[in-house]
């Protein structure tokens, strides 16, 4: 018997892709009453889709292959809401900065020869800056200091800092650019600049396709220049669907069940849930890093050690829908850099994205890294609800209050790369390997804070489960 640790879309995924390749016996143990994990869409009753959680997957490389692939398999082909590259949404970023808001200068090779506010030079002086600046050869570094010292300041500034907040509701002067930025890291470190990197990776062969053929909704992705999709309805749609999808194919599916102990004897695992105990050949452990270390921090307290260092930041998510079209920016949305010292993040534009008639429909992020600071301990729904209300108004001037509000606050929803991750990670994976423990990890934890990296972990920890058991069909 197998056990899934977790009903976000990694465990999911892992039972999938377990059932794909004939393994039989699996059982997913879940302690909320509900699958998807962060993955959350809610309905109003006036039909507006207000996302909790992510909203957008990235169509590109393998891991966006791979989740195209999922998307087939699933028959969810009819529901993918595709935004291509010319769309406005996918054009321009906007930041909040002194006060006002600017477009990020990164659409078009025209841009970077123009100077665009808050920057004070043409970005192509940024890369003159990385040709002269002489390489360093470091273990890992801050996103922040390696950009200011290969591009300058002012990306750092005004465009790394908040792309951070942006992707990891991080500190860039704390995550690690060897973990986040592993190419442009990498380009230094082999290259000795960013630009001469960027460039050897032109000519470089890149695998086309990690299937033998190319999945059809990626054939698709790229000839219509997706840039990013969702579902009609909302993503916790995919979610949703796998559940079903495997409890069709006789998966053992237990909600509302919080493994409380894994204990490793004789090969096998013990996990221990409520009363019941069940013995396993192999868990997959796809809970968030921290808590997979209050399971078995007892019998391996190294391992535990080093899965609850991995740290994790709180957002709050407020929804908002107001009447009337009232954004007077066409935009993927605005991102606050931290120096802005304002308790948001950012705000998404969703109905620029997917317009719903005479509406406006917004997403505000908030806290993050600096979610103590600004909001303390338990801070009331109201305090929150009216604290993004009033950003609204004073960055994008829309006044009035909201027809319809979503407030959620995410404990612990984000895992930090912070410098050493990746160092890090490898110790725990030797850990497992040296003590041949029947566990793999998955999830957001480790490999990758996106959609795809997640589902793209739980593939690969089966393809290797593959290998281990000389068993089940390549997938
Ligand atoms: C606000 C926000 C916005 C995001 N936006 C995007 C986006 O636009 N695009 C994108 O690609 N990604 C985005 N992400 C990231 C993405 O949502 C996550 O990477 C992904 O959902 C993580 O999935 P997971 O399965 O690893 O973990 P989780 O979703 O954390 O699932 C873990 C599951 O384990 C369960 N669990 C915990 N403890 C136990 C226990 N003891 N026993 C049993 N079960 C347990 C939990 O209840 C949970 O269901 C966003 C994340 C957040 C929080």
């Amino acid at each position: 018997m197998y056990v899934v640790l977790g009903g976000g879309i990694g465990g999911l995924s892992v039972v999938h892709y377990l059932q794909k390749s004939s393994f039989k016996n699996v059982k997913l143990i879940e302690a909320s009453s509900r699958v998807g994990g962060w993955i959350k869409t809610t309905k109003t009753p006036e039909g507006f889709v207000f996302e909790q959680g992510p909203r957008t997957v990235r169509p590109k490389g393998v891991a966006g292959e791979n989740t195209l692939a999922l998307i087939e398999d699933l028959g969810l082909v009819n529901k993918v809401m595709p935004i291509q590259y010319n769309h406005p949404a996918a054009q321009n970023r906007l930041i909040y900065v002194n006060k006002a808001l600017h477009t990020l200068p990164f659409n078009n090779i025209r841009s970077l020869l123009v100077t665009q506010t808050p920057f004070t030079k043409p970005l192509i002086c940024a890369l003159f800056q990385d040709l002269k600046t002489p390489k360093k050869l470091v273990k890992d570094e801050s996103i922040y200091d390696f950009v200011e010292r290969r591009l300058g300041k002012e990306i750092a500034e005004y465009a790394v800092n908040p792309l951070i907040c942006g992707v990891c509701a991080g500190d860039a002067k704390e995550i690690s650019v060897k973990f986040l930025l592993k190419s442009l890291f990498e380009a230094e470190q082999t290259y000795g600049s960013i630009v001469k990197g960027m460039l050897m990776s032109i000519f470089k062969r890149k695998p086309s396709s990690i299937f033998q053929t190319k999945c059809e909704l990626f054939k698709r992705a790229e000839k219509e220049r997706w840039s990013v999709w969702s579902l009609d309805g909302g993503l916790e749609l995919l979610p949703e669907t796998l559940r079903i999808s495997i409890k069709n194919q006789q998966a053992d599916v237990l909600l509302s069940c919080p493994c409380t102990e894994l204990v490793f004897q004789n090969g096998k695992a013990v996990v221990k849930v409520s009363e019941k105990i069940f013995e396993c050949d192999h868990v997959i452990s796809s809970l968030p890093a921290k808590q997979l270390a209050l399971l078995l921090t007892k019998q391996h307290p190294e391992l535990g050690k080093e899965l609850s260092s991995i740290p994790t930041v709180s957002v709050v998510v407020v929804n908002l829908q107001f009447k009337g079209r009232l954004l007077k920016e066409n935009a993927f949305g605005l991102l606050v850099p931290s120096s802005e010292k304002l308790p948001i993040l950012g705000i998404v534009f969703d109905t620029c994205c997917f317009p719903k008639g005479d509406n406006t429909v917004l997403t505000v992020m908030m806290g993050g890294r600096w979610f103590d600071q600004f909001f303390g301990n338990d801070p009331s729904p109201d305090k929150l609800l009216s604290t993004a209300v009033q950003y609204v108004h004073s960055i994008l001037h829309i006044s009035g209050d909201p027809q319809a509000h979503e407030v959620s606050l995410l404990r612990n929803c984000i895992p930090q790369y912070v410098l050493g991750h990746y160092e890090r990670i490898e110790r725990i994976k030797a850990y497992v390997n040296e003590h041949n423990l029947p566990l793999s990890l998955v999830g957001a934890s480790y490999d990758g804070v996106g959609i795809n990296d997640v589902i793209l972990s739980a593939r690969t920890a089966v393809k290797n489960l593959i290998k281990i058991f000389n068993d089940g069909e390549v997938i």
